[in-house]
């Protein structure tokens, strides 16, 4: 369908600690823009679903934050994960059961997904046109679309390479 793709996730020498550091900023603006806050414990889940582009599941989240020492009863972490993903500032990856921090979380958007079976990493890619095309496609059957899941699977460009450590580090 489409090769469309953030390129800075598929490059191995791209500054992960950046990534990081944009993604905590844009939460800390965009809490702030909203009158919401940015609690500690959901900060430092962000920060935990962003230590790589690979997506992290609630029970990986939950016992790396028991390690910290914070509250980590299901139900803050479930409550923190909530929070993130209605801010936008997070992605479920449904094929994963996992979550994915967004890079792009200022502008409101679906995630669509490419992701890499050999190293897990998770892109996003570009979605608007297929967001139309599905828009206009549905619309012309009379159905309305509840939710969208686009979740392609594959090599990413460095595993194609065979760069040992995938994307991203
Ligand atoms: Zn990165
Ligand atoms: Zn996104
Ligand atoms: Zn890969």
């Amino acid at each position: 369908m489409t090769e469309h793709s953030n390129d800075h996730t598929s490059q191995s020498e791209h500054n992960h600690s950046h990534c990081i550091e944009q993604a905590l900023e844009t939460a800390e603006s965009l809490c702030a823009e909203h009158g919401q806050r940015l609690t500690k414990v959901r900060r430092r889940a962000l920060e935990l679903i962003w230590q790589s582009h690979r997506p992290l599941g609630a029970y990986q989240l939950l016992a790396k934050l028991a390690e910290e020492g914070f509250n980590s009863a299901p139900p803050t972490v479930y409550r923190a994960l909530e929070f993130l993903l209605s801010a936008g500032l997070i992605h479920k990856v449904e094929s994963m059961n996992a979550y994915l921090g967004c890079a792009h979380a200022d502008k409101p958007h679906k995630g669509y997904f490419l992701i890499c079976d050999e190293c897990q990493n998770v892109m996003e890619f570009d979605y608007q046109d297929i967001h139309k095309i599905l828009i206009d496609k549905a619309a012309t059957q009379g159905f309305q679309l509840r939710s969208e899941t686009i979740e392609l699977t594959g090599l990413c460009s460095s595993c194609q390479n065979g760069d040992d450590e995938g994307g991203c580090k």
